[in-house]
């Protein structure tokens, strides 16, 4: 977390301890924090405090979009095969469908067109993906489906976008837009979602009437008030960092790829990553196990994952890989290696020093 972060979630717990949806003194210091916060958010996103619902992370602010706008509305839910698991389960629990992405990992807007009809009442197409680092072509299906299916409404799940890109920029024409405090140096099970104003949305959790009737439950301040503190030092920074992190990025893909043979760079078929968030670099080693590969790399201290960190573990290959039609054995070599706003040069030298190495040890074995 960032030192700002924690140090803004202190003090709510010793000074700043009332219930904002109280009367008193007390509560209405909270409820302060939670207005503050409210502008900060509401700023990093571009639209008004009035629009953000805070949530207990990415995952329930994704399921408020979708689930929330069908139970209110009714309708088909249209996501993108690329979605995290928040959006596709959700989608694909309520029925919806799923629209393809191509090879380069980008939505397929011919396949969206035919997924839209009349009876679509939310497509839900994330900023970036989580695995790859791939830009999604939002606008674009923004603008296919305001065309074909103009009832609708557009959610967009920029919970990895928010570190790396303008997201009041890239996602304003969008109607509901998800992010998660854990993404950019807050904390974890902490989020928010904008609810635009054509967006009609019933609450996952009926309670207390917070947040404006959205999402009973009482707040949960210190995480919110880090979250803010959070964005607001990423906001001051990030066209430096996201220079500075793009540059790693390419150091670390281009010496991997400039040492070991037989590694595809994921999307990334020339060296042009500018399509990409800056943090992550994700490769496939063939002739190589991720499982193993992870356990190599964890001796020397390097963490990473083999897809989404909610997935690893799994033995099934990446539903993203598999969406983007890598074949099982490259899929089964997939590594996912993510910068942070902290990441140094020296730690680039580490994983360059130890990658190359580790996957020649592996490949020795066979
Ligand atoms: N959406 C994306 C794109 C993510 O990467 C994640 C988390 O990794 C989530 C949603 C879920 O967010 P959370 O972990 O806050 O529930």
């Amino acid at each position: 977390m960032r030192r700002r972060a924690i140090d803004a979630m202190l003090p709510v717990y010793t000074e700043f301890y009332g219930n904002p949806s109280g009367a008193h003194r007390m509560a209405r210091a909270a409820n302060h924090l939670l207005d503050d916060a409210r502008d900060v958010i509401s700023g990093a996103l571009g639209t008004e405090p009035g629009r953000i619902v805070f949530t207990a992370g990415g995952t329930e602010a994704d399921n408020l979009a979708v689930r929330g706008v069908v139970d209110a509305v009714g309708g088909v839910a249209v996501c993108s095969a690329i979605e995290h698991h928040a959006v596709l389960d959700p989608v694909e629990h309520l029925g919806g469908r799923v629209v393809a992405v191509g090879p380069d990992g980008r939505l397929d807007l011919d396949a969206l067109a035919e997924a839209l009809d009349d009876s679509v009442s939310i497509v839900s197409i994330m900023l970036a993906n989580n695995e790859t680092g791939i830009v999604q072509p939002l606008a674009e299906a923004i603008e296919v489906v305001r065309r074909l299916a103009p009832d609708a409404v557009v959610h967009t799940d920029a919970v990895q976008a928010l570190s790396w890109l303008d997201v009041a920029q890239a996602a304003a024409e969008a109607d509901l837009i998800s992010i998660s405090a854990h993404k950019f140096g807050g904390p974890k099970g902490v989020g928010a979602l904008v609810v635009g104003e054509r967006a009609r949305l019933s609450p996952l959790f009926r309670g207390g009437g917070q947040e404006r009737d959205r999402r009973g439950g009482t707040q949960n301040v210190p995480g919110i008030a880090a979250m803010a503190a959070a964005a607001e030092e990423l906001l001051a920074d990030r066209a430096s960092a996201l220079a500075r992190v793009a540059a790693l990025r390419d150091r670390l893909a281009d010496g991997i790829r400039d040492t070991v043979d037989g590694v595809v760079e994921s999307g990334v078929p020339e060296r042009d990553r500018s399509h990409k968030t800056a943090n992550i670099s994700h490769l496939c080693f063939a002739g190589v196990e991720s499982e193993a590969l992870l356990f190599l790399l964890e001796e020397r201290d390097i963490m990473a994952s083999a897809a989404s960190s909610c997935a690893s573990g799994a033995q099934d290959p990446s539903h993203v890989l598999a969406a983007m039609g890598l074949d099982r054995a490259t899929a089964a070599g997939s590594l996912r290696l993510s910068l942070g706003y902290d990441t140094t040069d020296a730690d680039i030298d580490a994983a360059l020093d130890v990658i190359p190495a580790a996957v020649a040890q592996l490949r020795g074995r066979r």
